[in-house]
């Protein structure tokens, strides 16, 4: 059984948000007085570098209720290090990650709730009627298919950053000592039970989305090499694959020439030898480049984020 008496933090990473906030906590001062699960709260939000006018908004708020405390980043690290931050300064009994443009409907921190006091460690938001354009819906679909093709660890179609963390999955995440972290992959490779809440999701009423198609193939990419080695495999199975074929073509022209007599022209086997040693050159560059990206991004012992500003600690 869980404690009657329990406290969650909201954290709320915002970029560029200034129009947001007020309308998210003002839904959130409404579903505050409906609600049926929510008791003690703390809203943390995190200020991923805005260049606007968002700090200034939450710092007024901030003098209303002393419940907002505010990280405010030395510049934009992007939505992955604000859910380290959430992690990192979480102390509450469990923190639920959500977005500052209401897509989520925030009613869903009740659903969230009824299901951690069932004892569920993590619980992921599934998006249900998912108001994003084509394009970008369909390379989700591309990359969650390459992905778990791929990785031994496997992504939910439809679930993206926003949940609900137990303390003790947020202290074992805290303590991972990587880097480079995909946390939708991470929390899924940590191998606990996950569990859902159906969600259906607004479409962004106020300002723009933050995240760029740039912005989402970049991160799809590093979650890949993030998660599994296997493009460098691939490209070693490339390597194999066209030395077989340069060999076995050379050993072609060679029994012609030997049989038929025909006389070998030089270009031919100048191509092959090309083709061989290029083929060679990549299997050999396949296996060295594994072990370089692995070393690579441990090697690099930079921050995760940087602190400009911590307010309400
Ligand atoms: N966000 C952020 N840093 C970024 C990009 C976005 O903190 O580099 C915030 C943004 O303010 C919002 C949330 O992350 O609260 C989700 O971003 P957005 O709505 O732009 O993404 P989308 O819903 O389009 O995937
Ligand atoms: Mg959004």
């Amino acid at each position: 059984m869980k404690k009657k008496n329990y406290k969650v933090t909201i954290v709320v990473p915002v970029l560029n948000e200034e129009e947001n906030i007020l309308p998210f906590l003002r839904k959130f001062y409404d579903f505050k007085k409906k609600s049926k699960h929510l008791k003690d709260y703390e809203i943390l939000f995190i200020d991923d570098g805005s260049t606007d006018n968002t700090l200034k908004k939450i710092k007024s708020l901030k003098l209303k209720n002393n419940k907002i405390k505010i990280i405010f980043f030395t510049k934009n690290f992007g939505v992955n290090f604000a859910f380290s931050a959430g992690v990192d300064h979480v102390k509450s009994d469990f923190m639920i990650f959500i977005d500052a443009d209401s897509q989520y409907p925030i009613k869903v921190i009740d659903d969230f709730i009824k299901k951690w006091k069932l004892n569920n460690k993590i619980i992921f938001a599934k998006r249900i009627d998912y108001k994003e354009k084509m394009i970008l819906r369909f390379m989700g679909f591309i990359f969650i298919k390459v992905f778990n093709k791929i990785s031994k660890t496997k992504l939910d179609f439809n679930t993206s950053y926003t949940c609900l963390l137990d303390i003790s999955i947020v202290h074992i995440l805290k303590n991972l000592r990587e880097k480079s972290k995909y946390y939708p992959a991470l929390i899924r490779w940590l191998g606990y039970e996950i569990s859902y809440v159906n969600c259906k999701m607004n479409k962004r009423s106020i300002g723009k989305s933050k995240i760029g198609m740039i912005q989402k193939l970049k991160e799809a990419s590093s979650a890949i090499t993030n998660f599994t080695t296997s493009p460098l495999k691939i490209l070693t199975l490339v390597g194999i694959g066209i030395s077989t074929i340069a060999m076995f073509s050379g050993l072609y022209i060679l029994f012609g020439a030997l049989t038929k007599g025909i006389s070998v022209p030089g270009y031919p086997s100048i191509f092959l030898s090309i083709l061989f040693m290029g083929g060679l050159q990549l299997i050999s560059i396949g296996i060295v480049s594994e072990y370089i990206a692995k070393i690579y991004d441990e090697g690099k012992k930079r921050p995760e984020y940087l602190i400009n500003e911590k307010i309400g600690f």
